[in-house]
């Protein structure tokens, strides 16, 4: 329903849906939003919207928003309502007491990448000052990690080279593991309307996605390959170029590294690597990604989009690395209208790893082992900072399984229904002592929790959210607090229970000691954020108004690396017993866990996961449209209703993850990146059976 009075004044603030961080004037009556208009000056979305942004934003004000503080010393225990002052000291002496008998060690803390910059800054702040250990980590870990690692070893910055803006430039645009359709619209949109320009599309995708044929728009190429084989892919694209003789050789010769290029080229020039040899691996035929190769690297400039199709793998990381270097090979780096441009999934996932918030960087990207950085975070934190990295998230959980690990302090993030194999996570949390959760739900991990904090939504705060284009925006509160405080100052509170003297009256001051810090974000400020509506870092002396496209005449590294990049098969392989693989994505009007979009209109749209299934696996298990079907895998097993659709392959189904009822990551495994331990969320052997409704 839309509201057609006249607001009583307007805020603009961001969107705290996806990645493309759209723009928008939070109208308002009194400390109500009546209506969100997408704000035609924002730079990310230029007037556009998505449901999601525009009409999903009730959840702010649902019924089940938890307003008090609550404590409980038993997870069997009733909740108990306490005041914030009760909730925050018990919280604190439970973690010193851990550390007092366990070990320093023995604690950490999660961030979400839907918190702002400045709340994620004061986690990983709290956890390395208070803490005093490097136990933090983001749920960026488990999906654009490697995106983080890949291009900090190919380029020499994690993060997308272009503006969305770019895309307007593009003549060959790739597609690789992402549904900008139903994960990032607004910007599908712009794509879509390059591509309706005459662009030329190439799509890597297990599913014919939306965006392979759509009105006007048809792919030149829809490599459609198995679950798992995006190295082999990349690698027989990247054949193809150098044995063609279609590689950019004076880009290569000047921009790039000479010996990583030979080592590199010497290894996709072998016919073991040609589309030929790997056809039967990938199952996309051989003529296709010749031809495809050939568009790519001579149809222009070319530009490459990619998402968690990409991460989520236990090749994520090298696939990331072979997207980098198909990018360098043909020259389309370091200017507009080409690059390398991860589709970051929820609104802030490129500021909480800017932050800091890995549990082996400080802000900026810079290793805790840097004796410079660190000393520089010393002074200005009054603290010494460990040198030594700490625990990943499935670390963290290793840990509490195999009793070292006994506390966690986790804001906005519902790692029991976001993070794979929902029974080992739950395992852990039960072996911990004290977990503590800060959100504006009663979510599935504060099931396990003993302190619950009330959290803050993005129209009760202010702060910045980092685009997918690096491009930070403010967010501004447009309503109190509802539980009196936001989440900053929560994080501050419980600092200073644990008697570390934290202290700002601001988000605004966060973010000064951010910049004064960071080298890359030393000119942001929220004056120039008001000045320039939105800022893309590096944003420093040497670019006082941001940077819209990176590596231009030089890669932040020096030279690009080249990295071979050889394709492992997964470990999650077919067998009689679990015959097709699952692979799983979102769909428009849902939002990952669905903690938000659940709680408003859009549920209508979507109200529950469904598994897709290929009408030939379907008619081979006498399944039907909407029948109910059990899906067992090496983890779990779950139920669902079918989809028959020819938009998955035989052998192949899909679902999406929207609903904790459907224990999609009930099923999938422990896998995982090998760099980064992302985990392989999109690629798990699965049978499927029909079985009565449940
Ligand atoms: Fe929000 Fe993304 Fe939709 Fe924009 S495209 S309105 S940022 S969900």
């Amino acid at each position: 329903v839309i509201w057609l009075g006249q607001p009583e004044h307007s805020v603009i603030t961001t969107c705290a849906y996806c990645g493309v961080g759209c723009s928008f004037k939070a109208e308002m009556k009194g400390n109500e939003v009546v209506r969100m208009v997408p704000w035609k000056d924002g730079k990310a979305n230029e007037g556009h919207s998505c449901v999601k942004g525009r009409f999903a934003w009730g959840y702010a004000t649902h019924q089940d928003r938890m307003l008090k503080p609550m404590i409980r010393k038993n997870i069997s225990d009733p909740w108990q309502e306490v005041s914030w002052e009760t909730a925050l000291g018990y919280a604190a002496s439970e973690f010193k007491r851990l550390q007092a008998k366990y070990g320093r060690d023995s604690i950490g803390g999660i961030t979400s990448s839907r918190c702002t910059n400045e709340e994620t800054y004061l986690v990983q702040k709290l956890v390395r000052a208070a803490f005093g250990n490097n136990n933090v980590d983001t749920c960026a870990r488990v999906c654009h990690s490697p995106t983080g690692y890949g291009l900090k070893q190919t380029l020499g910055e994690s993060a997308g080279t272009q503006t969305f803006a770019s895309v307007d430039k593009a003549d060959v645009i790739m597609v690789i593991g992402a549904n900008p359709t139903d994960g990032h619209p607004v910007f599908a949109s712009r794509m879509k309307k390059r591509l309706r320009q005459g662009a030329k599309l190439i799509v890597v995708d297990p599913r014919r996605i939306d965006i392979v044929k759509s009105p006007h728009i048809q792919a030149a190429h829809h490599l459609q390959l198995r679950p798992g084989t995006n190295v082999a892919v990349v690698t027989a694209l990247a054949h193809v170029i150098v044995t063609e003789g279609l590689m950019a050789d004076e880009f290569v010769a000047e921009r790039c590294d000479t010996a990583s290029f030979k080592e590199w080229k010497s290894y996709v020039e072998r016919p073991e690597q040609s589309p030929e040899a790997t056809e039967a691996v990938t199952g996309v035929p051989a003529a296709e990604m010749r031809a495809a190769a050939r568009l790519f690297a001579t149809g222009g400039n070319a530009a490459i989009y990619y998402g968690l199709g990409v991460t989520e793998h236990s090749q994520g990381s090298t696939t990331v690395m072979g997207i980098a270097n198909l990018a360098m090979v043909t020259g389309n780096v370091g200017r507009e209208g080409v690059g390398v441009n991860p589709l970051r999934g929820q609104n802030n996932v490129q500021g909480s790893c800017d932050m800091g918030s890995f549990p082996h960087e400080l802000p900026g990207y810079r290793h805790v082992s840097d004796s410079t950085t660190r000393s520089a975070f010393e002074a200005a934190w009054g603290v010494p900072i460990d040198p030594e990295p700490g625990l990943r998230i499935p670390n963290m959980f290793d840990a509490a399984i195999g009793g070292s690990f006994k506390g966690l302090y986790c804001e906005g993030e519902d790692i029991v229904q976001s993070d794979p194999n929902t029974q080992h996570v739950a395992a852990a949390m039960m072996a911990m002592e004290c977990v503590v959760v800060q959100d504006i739900f009663l979510n599935e991990t504060a099931k396990y929790a003993h302190v619950f904090l009330p959290g803050s939504s993005f129209l009760e705060k202010d702060g910045t959210f980092t685009n997918a284009e690096r491009r930070i925006s403010r967010v501004r509160k447009v309503m109190p607090p509802k539980a009196g405080y936001a989440d900053w100052e929560v994080t501050v509170k419980l600092a200073q229970a644990l008697g570390y003297p934290m202290d700002y009256q601001s988000p605004e001051e966060i973010m000064d000691e951010i910049a004064a810090l960071t080298p890359t974000f030393h000119g942001v400020s929220y004056k120039r954020l008001d000045e320039l509506g939105s800022i893309q870092w590096p944003c420093n002396e040497n670019a006082p108004d941001g940077t819209p496209t990176m590596h231009i005449d030089r890669f932040v590294r020096g030279k690009g690396k080249f990295i071979v990049t050889q394709y492992v098969a997964t470990d999650e392989k077919v067998t009689r017993r679990f015959p097709l693989l699952l692979t799983t994505g979102r769909i428009l009007s849902q939002y990952n866990v669905g903690a938000q979009t659940r709680r408003t209109e859009n549920n209508q749209w979507h109200s529950e996961d469904r598994l897709e299934i290929h009408p030939h696996d379907a008619e081979e298990r006498g399944v039907k449209e909407g029948d109910w079907v059990g899906i067992q895998s090496r983890a779990g097993e779950t139920v669902l209703r079918a989809t028959v659709s020819e938009r998955v392959q035989p052998g192949v189904v899909y679902t999406t993850f929207h609903f904790p009822e459907s224990g999609a990551n009930v099923i999938t495994t422990d896998n995982s990146d090998w760099a980064t331990n992302c985990p392989e969320y999109k690629v798990t052997a699965v049978q499927v059976a029909p079985v009565m409704q449940p």
